[in-house]
C-alpha cells in the first residue's frame, strides 16, 4: 500500500515534471518558431558584379555553409574589409573573423565568372550584356543541423536593370522568398522575360537566333507532352534561363544545365552552336527536354545525400529519348543508338568500380549512363513507359516524405511483380564487375525484351532526325 502510494507520488511527480518540461519545450518552440529571419540584401553593381550583405539577427562567430569544392568561396569571393576570411572544414564553408570575435553584419562580392562547378548551381553566371544569374542556395547560410536558414532577399539590380524570378519581374525585391520554398535562380539584367502559355523565359541575347527559335518551337510541345506522359501540369509556370557565352572555341558544343524546382538554366558554350548543325540540334533538344523532365520529377525529393543520383538523372534522359520518339523527333533507330550511347558508356565507367561507389570516385557521368541503363531495364521489366514509372515514384515519394534506393527498388518490386529482376538490380548497382558490359546485358535479359513503343504524329517542328 505505502509503496503504492510511493509510486504514486512519483508518477504524479513525474507527470507534474513532464508538463513543465513540455511547457518549457513548446515555450522554446514558440520561440524558435519566429525568429527574426536572417536579412540578405543583394546589389548588383554596375560592373555585373553583386554585392551580398548579411544582417544577422544576432551576433555569430561563424556564418557556415554548404561547402563548395575546391575552396571555390575562398577564391571567387572577396570580403569587404579585411576582417573577415572564407575556412574550409569538410562538409562546410564558414565566414568567420580573422580574430575570432562574433559579428551580425558581412559583406562579400561574388563576380560573375565562367568557372563552372561540376553537378552544381553556378553561385553567379554571367549573362549577355551585363546580366548576372544569381542562386540562392549557394548565398543562404545554415543552421547547426545543417538546414537552411530562413532568409528574406532583397534584389536591387543595377541602374536600367530588372530581376526576374518565377512570376516576379521588377525594378527591385524586397522581402523575396522562393515560392517553392527551395532555392532558387534569380535574374538581374536588361533583359525582359518573354512569357509564353507554358513558360516564362529570360533569353540571353547572344544566343544565336536559331537557338532561340528552336526553344521557342519545342518547349510547348515537351511541356505538352510531358504533362500528359506524367498525368499532371506544373503547378507553377517554370521560369527558363539561357545563357550563351559561347567564347572563341570553334570546334565546342557544350550544353550545361541546372534544373531546380519550377526553374532551370542553360548556358551554351562554344562557336559550333552559332550554326543549326543536326549535330547541335540534336544536343539542343535531348538536354533541354531532360532538364524539363526535372521540373515534373522535382516534388520527389531524395531523402538525403546518400539517395543516389542515378535514380533521377538516368531516368531524365531515359524519358528524354521516349518523348524525342514520342514526337516523331526521333525514329527507332536514333532511341536504339541513343541507348546503345548509353550502354557502352556505362560498360566503360564501370570498368573503374561499380555504379553506387561511382560519386565517390568522382565519376559524375556514371548516373547518367547507368541510370539511362537501368530506367530502361525498369520499362522493360513493367512493359510501360519509364514516364508511368516515375509517376507513381512521384506518389509514392509524397507518401513517404520522400525516396531513397530502397524506396526504388520496393516500387520496381510490386509493379513488375518481379523479385528476379529487382536481385539483378541491386546487384547490378552495388556488385564489382570485371566486364560491365556483359553485366549489363545481363540486366537487360532479366527485364525481358524491349517494349513496343507507339509511334506518335510527327512534331510540326522535326525538320530533321535531330540525333
Ligand atoms: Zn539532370
Amino acid at each position: 500500500m505505502r509503496l503504492k502510494t510511493r509510486l504514486a507520488s512519483t508518477v504524479i511527480k513525474a507527470a507534474i515534471l513532464g508538463v513543465i518540461a513540455a511547457l518549457l519545450a513548446f515555450a522554446l518552440a514558440m520561440d524558435r518558431s519566429a525568429p527574426e529571419p536572417l536579412r540578405i540584401a543583394v546589389t548588383q553593381r554596375a560592373d555585373a558584379g553583386v554585392e551580398v550583405a548579411f544582417d544577422l539577427p544576432r551576433s555569430v562567430r561563424a556564418l557556415s555553409f554548404e561547402a563548395l569544392p575546391g575552396d571555390y568561396r575562398g577564391r571567387q569571393w572577396r570580403l569587404a574589409g579585411d576582417d573577415f576570411v572564407v575556412t574550409q572544414n569538410g562538409d562546410s564553408d564558414a565566414i568567420v573573423r580573422r580574430d575570432g570575435d562574433g559579428f551580425n553584419r558581412v559583406v562579400i562580392v561574388a563576380a560573375p565568372h565562367d568557372e563552372r562547378l561540376e553537378k552544381n548551381y553556378q553561385p553567379v553566371a554571367p549573362y549577355g550584356d551585363g546580366g548576372v544569374l544569381f542562386y540562392t542556395g549557394h548565398f543562404t547560410p545554415r543552421d547547426g543541423q545543417g538546414r537552411r536558414v530562413d532568409a528574406a532577399f532583397s534584389f536591387r539590380p543595377a541602374p536600367g536593370a530588372n530581376v526576374v524570378s518565377f512570376g516576379a519581374h521588377a525594378d527591385a525585391l524586397d522581402d523575396w522568398r522562393s515560392p517553392t520554398g527551395q532555392s532558387a535562380f534569380i535574374y538581374m539584367g536588361p533583359l525582359a522575360p518573354a512569357e509564353t502559355p507554358s513558360v516564362i523565359a529570360v533569353i540571353d541575347p547572344d544566343a544565336p537566333e536559331w537557338v532561340r527559335d528552336e526553344f521557342d518551337a519545342l518547349t510547348p510541345l515537351v511541356f505538352a507532352r510531358l504533362s500528359q506522359a506524367f498525368g499532371a501540369a506544373l503547378e507553377v509556370k517554370p521560369t527558363v534561363f539561357l545563357a550563351a557565352p559561347l567564347g572563341e572555341d570553334e570546334g565546342r558544343l557544350r550544353y550545361a544545365g541546372d534544373a531546380t524546382q519550377g526553374q532551370f538554366q542553360i548556358t551554351l558554350e562554344g562557336r559550333a552552336w552559332t550554326e543549326p548543325s543536326d549535330k547541335a540540334r540534336g544536343i539542343f533538344r535531348r538536354a533541354t527536354i531532360h532538364e524539363a523532365v526535372h521540373l515534373w520529377q522535382a516534388p520527389a525529393r531524395p531523402k538525403g545525400e546518400a539517395t543516389p543520383d542515378w535514380i533521377h538523372e538516368g531516368a531524365a534522359d531515359a524519358i528524354a529519348a521516349e518523348t524525342l520518339v514520342a514526337l516523331g523527333l526521333w525514329d527507332e533507330a536514333a532511341f536504339a543508338a541513343d541507348l546503345a550511347a548509353a550502354r557502352a558508356e556505362c560498360a566503360q565507367r564501370l570498368r573503374a568500380g561499380t555504379l553506387k561507389s561511382a560519386k565517390a570516385r568522382g565519376d559524375v557521368r556514371a548516373a547518367y549512363a547507368c541510370g539511362h541503363v537501368i530506367a530502361e531495364a525498369v520499362s522493360r521489366a513493367e512493359g510501360a513507359p519509364a514516364s508511368d514509372f516515375w509517376r507513381a515514384f512521384i506518389a509514392r515519394a509524397a507518401d513517404e516524405g520522400g525516396y531513397d534506393e530502397a524506396t526504388f527498388y520496393d516500387l520496381v518490386a510490386e509493379r513488375s511483380g518481379d523479385q528476379g529482376f529487382v536481385r539483378a538490380l541491386r546487384r547490378f548497382v552495388s556488385t564489382p564487375a570485371a566486364d560491365g558490359g556483359r553485366e549489363i546485358d545481363r540486366l537487360l535479359a532479366a527485364a525481358g525484351a524491349p517494349r513496343k513503343r507507339p509511334l506518335l504524329a510527327p512534331a510540326p517542328l522535326a525538320r530533321d532526325q535531330g540525333r
